[in-house]
């Protein structure tokens, strides 16, 4: 589907949809049945609620490939049931082999933490990152001002890996040596491409130095002037 052909009705997403299923069938013929069977993604994807990162096209990913989680700004708190329940069921019962945490560039959640703004409800979700940018305040301070929502953006990343990583899904499944890893991305909706932060997480050895790498590059990828070319700010 093109930009210029956007759907603008829902009678338009039905339409879609059924072309959709006739193409797929045509095309693939038994792919439905073969889904309705079982699925067996190899990858968790835990990212933002924005509408402009959609898991399966960014990464090329059909029905059935990747198991999805999101909310607003990438949150995995401690004690959200809902996370939790869907890390369990993609680890223990559809055994994927690895989960993505997924930041992007230019995310409203993010921005909104980083300047205080009041939104509602949110707010008090929101808040978890603004113990982020709290906890790194220091560093965050001393960043081009146009910078600190990129770095805040990938800090967050690396803050939610590691909530994954601390859960009692993930001790338990590593120490029964279930092969499961832990990844932090950053998606750039102005170009579409994924960054890896490099901050990948297997349990075989403490994440604490991995975290505190990650952090450093964090802050040195940010800390040059945007118009050295090496690091031009995402808006
Ligand atoms: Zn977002």
């Amino acid at each position: 589907m093109t930009i210029e052909n956007k759907p603008d009705s829902l009678e338009d997403l039905f339409a879609h949809n059924r072309a959709w299923s006739s193409r797929m069938e045509r095309d693939r013929p038994g792919f439905f049945t073969s889904l309705v069977k079982q699925q067996t993604p190899k990858y968790m994807w835990i990212g933002c609620s924005d509408s402009r990162v959609p898991a399966n096209q960014i990464t090329g990913l059909e029905p059935g490939e990747v198991f999805v989680h999101r909310n607003v700004a990438n949150i995995v708190v401690h004690s959200d049931l809902n996370a939790l329940s869907a890390i369990q069921f993609a680890v223990e019962r559809l055994k994927v082999q690895h989960i993505m945490v997924v930041g992007h560039y230019g995310c409203s959640g993010v921005q909104a933490a980083l300047e205080g703004a009041r939104i509602g409800i949110a707010d008090n979700w929101l808040r978890h990152i603004q113990d982020v940018r709290d906890r790194h305040h220091v560093m965050l301070d001393s960043l081009p001002e146009a910078a600190r929502a990129n770095a805040l953006c990938e800090l967050n990343v690396a803050e939610q890996v590691v909530n994954v990583a601390v859960s009692t899904v993930m001790q338990d499944a590593w120490s029964r040596n279930q092969s499961v890893t832990i990844h932090g991305w950053a998606f750039g909706v102005h170009d579409g491409l994924i960054q890896d932060l490099e901050l990948t997480v297997d349990g075989t050895k403490p994440m604490e130095n991995q975290y505190r790498a990650a952090v450093q590059r964090i802050r040195y990828k940010w800390s040059k002037p945007a118009d050295t070319g090496t690091s031009e700010y995402i808006k």
